[in-house]
């Protein structure tokens, strides 16, 4: 497994970027919009792993909730897997609480799927799996 990204909640990524790419130096390699998940998300690498900067796209956006709720800061670390269905199975046969018990398809083309905080102590976990068949 490895790190593959740390989600980062924001009100406006075009703000977020003042810092992230503009002082800090990262670059930009990727930005989309998630409509499934009311996001619109920019991936800046950090070596192998990313930054995936999060602003909500409507006010029912989980992402806007969180923002409500916790403010901007870090939403979720995101873990890399070869095998997204086994991990769940995994995790569920352990008793881990997850949001999603099936892998939908995320950012970037990858399957992901959500552990809740409650089972992890505190941190929304996501995890991932890159598809061959993904470009
Ligand atoms: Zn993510």
């Amino acid at each position: 497994m490895k790190i593959e990204h740390i989600g980062i909640a924001t009100p406006k990524i075009e703000d977020a970027l003042a810092f992230w790419r503009d002082a800090l130096g990262l670059e930009v390699v990727h930005t989309e919009e998630v409509a499934e998940q009311g996001v619109r998300v920019a991936m800046l690498p950090v070596g192998e792993p990313r930054v995936e900067l999060l602003e909500p796209t409507h006010s029912g956006s989980p992402v806007a909730k969180f923002l409500e709720k916790r403010g901007a800061g870090i939403h979720h670390v995101a873990v890399r897997v070869a095998d997204i269905r086994a991990a769940l199975a995994r995790l569920k046969e352990k008793g881990a609480r997850l949001i999603d018990e099936e892998p939908r398809v995320g950012a970037d083309d990858c399957l992901v799927a959500f552990v809740h905080p409650s089972a992890s102590g505190g941190v929304l976990l996501e995890l991932v799996e890159h598809r061959d068949a993904a470009p």
